[in-house]
């Protein structure tokens, strides 16, 4: 049976990509080595390196005065990383806060300065994406998280403000066409649209750097990792390559105006279902709905565990919602194909024809 592969993250990545992933590991183009085997030094792999720098610039369209780096260290890295980078000693900077990840940046952010939480959308268990907020020309720069995972908001315009923007885009970076000129730093973890765990996409305006007089260790100092060409250490090889193949795979599909198409095309079929399926009903705000992560309830809770089981029966994979909100959530990744949703749509009304 064909698996609907709804994971919130790592997630499902294109299956030409996994076929050549799992090539490589065997034998790295007739190298006779597997890409996990190779020196990260050698030519075939300083190629994939640059290769997978070459792609996210053309993809998103980074401009010059941008760097590019992958390390390592998650998102959840960034979150202290990006502060301590940017934000000057006795510096302030706003952050908005829309869910578990942004809370934890803020929380990682207070080690090293004021942070001002100019906004948050705590009182409605992070349903909705807060609009009216005013930020300091004081600080240094305002973070936000563009599209909230756990919690299936999405930011769908730039906050309204001069400061300088700091994004955590780990679970919508590459799914939609965005215009980097207007950030500063965009963050990543590779495991949501990028390609498997391990690699962090980093995306840096170079002259925000070495303005903060702080002394950074060099693992976290993205001056360092610039100068080195992401190889200040070993980086993640294989996570790395298999991002590579990823967006080679965007890349021939279109590109990321293509695939925001594919991505409305899919989001909004399941949102047209659960707003007329009774049985149903979606959590977050309909503005500010996720095109990624749809999260939504039965009415009747106590039918969870049967839509569940009816769900895994049409195979498909990973639709239990956070502990955070309940219910489900169907989380639609670059990868993930219409056709996988339309499996999901006709579970939901199935179950509406006999349990309705
Ligand atoms: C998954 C996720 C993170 C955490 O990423 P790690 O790479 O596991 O540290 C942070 N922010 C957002 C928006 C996420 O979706």
């Amino acid at each position: 049976m064909k698996i609907h592969n709804y994971s919130a993250g790592p997630c499902i990545l294109p299956k030409s990509v996994m076929e050549k992933a799992a090539e490589s590991v065997v034998n790295y183009q007739n190298t006779g080595l597997s890409i996990v085997e190779m020196s990260h030094r050698s030519k075939e792999f300083v190629a994939v390196m640059e290769k997978a720098v070459a792609l996210v610039r053309e993809l998103l369209h980074v401009p010059l005065d941008y760097e590019v780096l992958f390390l390592q260290g998650g998102a959840s890295m960034q979150f202290y990383m990006s502060a301590l980078n940017l934000l000057p000693l006795n510096g302030s900077a706003a952050y908005i806060n829309t869910g578990t990840w942004s809370s934890k940046a803020i929380k990682e952010a207070k080690l090293l300065g004021r942070i001002d939480e100019v906004a948050s959308s705590k009182d409605k268990n992070f349903s909705y994406i807060p609009k009216d907020y005013a930020v300091s020309q004081e600080v240094s720069y305002l973070h936000y998280t563009t599209n909230n995972t756990i919690f299936g908001t999405q930011f769908k315009e730039l906050p309204k403000t001069n400061a300088r923007l700091v994004c955590d885009m780990s679970s919508d970076i590459m799914s939609k066409a965005i215009d980097v000129t207007k950030y500063d730093l965009i963050y990543a973890g590779a495991q949501k649209n990028i390609g498997p765990a391990g690699a962090t996409l980093v995306i840096v305006k170079k002259d925000v750097l070495g303005h903060t007089g702080r002394v950074i260790p060099s693992m976290l100092d993205y001056q360092i990792h610039i100068e080195k060409e992401s190889m200040f250490n070993t980086p993640p090889c294989f996570s790395i390559y298999t991002a590579m193949l990823t967006m080679e795979w965007l890349k021939e599909l279109g590109g990321v105006t293509e695939i925001e198409q594919r991505n409305k095309a899919k989001a909004e079929l399941l949102y047209q279902e659960i707003d007329t399926n009774p049985l149903f009903r979606g959590t977050a705000a309909i503005d500010d709905r996720s095109v990624m992560n749809p999260t939504f309830v039965l009415e009747d809770a106590s039918l969870n565990d049967s839509f569940l089981h009816a769900s895994i029966d049409a195979g498909i994979s990973g639709i239990k919602g956070h502990r955070s909100v309940g219910g489900f959530r169907a989380s639609m990744y670059n990868a993930l194909e219409l056709e996988s949703v339309q499996v999901l749509v006709d579970v939901m009304k199935e179950f509406e024809r006999t349990r309705g």
